[in-house]
């Protein structure tokens, strides 16, 4: 033989993945930089939001981690305690973050304008909708709830606690899948407002959405980036664009509002047999 045949899927999107704050609930992702900043505080040693934001999508105890793995945080840790920053140390900030978390959750659970209506387009569209989430499944319980509250409620939802390992790792994802009873991969979309996201859809072999203005990357609350001057905030969309871009993402939009086109074109793409 001297061709191969390549078979191609040339349905429409199947399902949805969405990400929970910063891109359906929580306008610039702050209900968990907050909490990560006070964490830190009780430890003695200070970070800035903005050094609480670098690994935001990863599991919780993972962030910590992280956070206690930058150079800048080290440092500061070194001079106030005499010593690195350890695994016990890490435990015992987890520890701290996890009631302190659940107790502020609803406070930041509001949903991002234009959730609701690109819900029921998809619905219309009999696509399927899934969610993955950093957060554990007790704060997952309490965004649910207020979620459905306001009138959505995915098919699906899948948190870091309840496989082998979060983000960037694509095994919410996959279990989305299963849940959903939804194949093949690549019709489905993963969509969400970190790096560590996008590279959780693109590690399952999904397309994926990023968006740049109502999440972690622009980092404000719908109001204080309302009240931004329009250099400001162009300044800031473009960081977020091309941050979102450099980590992979199929398409960058400012919020969930502007979800739609990017799934027409992700179905054309797929009648045409093109893969992610
Ligand atoms: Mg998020």
């Amino acid at each position: 033989m001297t061709f191969g045949y390549r078979r191609s899927y040339r349905g429409r999107i199947r399902a949805v993945l969405l990400d929970w704050a910063g891109t359906t609930m929580d306008f610039g992702c702050m209900a968990p930089a907050v909490v990560f900043v006070k964490v830190f505080e009780r430890a003695g040693v200070p970070i800035t939001m903005d050094e609480a934001r670098a690994p935001m999508g990863a599991h919780k105890r993972v962030h910590i981690q992280k956070l206690t793995e930058q150079d800048a945080v080290r440092a500061r840790w070194q001079a106030r305690h005499g010593r690195p920053p350890g695994e016990a140390d890490v435990d015992r900030m987890f520890a701290d973050f996890v009631p302190l978390q659940l107790e502020c959750l609803s406070e930041y659970s509001t949903l991002i304008p234009g959730t609701l209506e690109v819900v029921g387009a998809l619905r219309a569209r009999d696509v399927k909708l899934g969610s993955t989430t950093g957060y554990l499944r007790e704060m997952m319980a309490i965004n649910l709830a207020d979620a459905k509250a306001q009138g959505y409620e995915p098919d699906a939802t899948v948190c870091a606690s309840d496989v082998p390992a979060g983000r960037p790792y694509p095994y919410m994802c996959l279990q989305n899948m299963l849940d959903l009873r939804v194949w093949p991969v690549e019709a489905c979309v993963k969509v969400d407002d970190t790096l560590p996201g996008i590279e959780e859809g693109l590690n399952a072999g999904m397309w994926t959405v990023g968006l740049a203005v109502s999440g972690n990357e622009v980092g404000l609350p719908l109001a204080a980036w309302q009240a931004l001057p329009p250099a400001e905030q162009q300044a800031r969309r473009e960081r977020a664009y091309g941050r979102l871009r450099m980590g992979g993402a199929h398409y960058v939009v400012d919020t969930i509002a502007d979800l739609l086109p990017c799934l027409d074109d992700v179905d054309a793409r797929l009648a045409r047999g093109e893969k992610p």
